[in-house]
């Protein structure tokens, strides 16, 4: 049986009751709350509470979701799951901005992200861009703050996948980097954004604040990296 993937149903879940139905490198569970590592977000960390505290060091997805812990927990077990919810909320305030900004970027600029890098307290995009200034960099953070304080809700759904790839804009990411699914979850950001997604966001852009783009760097002839925090 597979993992339960909670995190996709109810990004807000900070504590779950689970229980260990395996232990292959690490600890296997028949649902949880830890997102492993991918598209730029990194894993989170937190607690498995058994009979003892086994601390999560890294969740990393296999065929399965596996969570390497410390300590010795057993198969059978009953567990709650702790994640670090400061940190997770974070990334999901950062997540949601960066789909903002490769929205924004994409629609104005025709500028298509090629790498995003979320790190605790701000994040990193790089972009296939040939031309790129400060009044450039200025006028995407003015329209993305325009679009976040919109308070647009933030809601995902299941699409199949023809009919999700055939609207405009929706392939953000090579779509060999896709599930191999003829169904899709897709994630929807009022109507700036829609795209096929397996990550956590935020319920409404009013909870992301709005981004600083306090860094570019040339990275190359069409290749530009920007870092951006938020406020608020
Ligand atoms: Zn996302």
């Amino acid at each position: 049986m597979k993992t339960q993937l909670v995190y996709l149903e109810d990004s807000y879940i900070k504590e779950l009751d689970a229980k260990i139905t395996d232990i292959r490198e690490g600890v296997i569970l028949d649902r949880t709350i830890f997102y492993a590592a991918s598209g730029g977000q990194p894993s989170d960390s937190g607690i498995i509470r058994g009979k003892s505290d086994y601390t999560v060091t890294d969740v990393v997805k296999f065929d399965e979701i596996v969570h390497k812990v410390t300590g010795e927990p057993e198969i059978g077990e009953e567990v709650t799951l702790f994640i670090d919810w400061q940190k997770r909320y974070s990334r999901m305030r950062l997540h949601t901005a960066i789909h903002v900004v490769s929205a924004v970027a994409m629609k104005e600029f025709k500028a298509r992200i090629t790498g995003n890098q979320i790190y605790d307290q701000n994040a990193r995009i790089d972009f296939n861009f040939a031309e790129w200034n400060s009044e450039i960099s200025g006028s995407i953070a003015k329209r993305v703050n325009e679009e976040l304080t919109r308070n647009q809700p933030v809601t995902h759904q299941l699409m199949k996948r023809d009919d999700i790839l055939s609207m405009e804009n929706s392939l953000k990411v090579d779509e060999k980097l896709l599930p191999d699914l003829d169904i899709l979850r897709v994630v929807k950001i009022g109507d700036i954004d829609i795209q096929p997604d397996g990550g956590t966001h935020v319920r409404n852009t009013s909870e992301v604040g709005t981004i600083n783009i306090y860094k570019i760097e040339n990275k190359g002839k069409n290749n530009k990296r920007m870092y951006f925090s938020l406020q608020g």
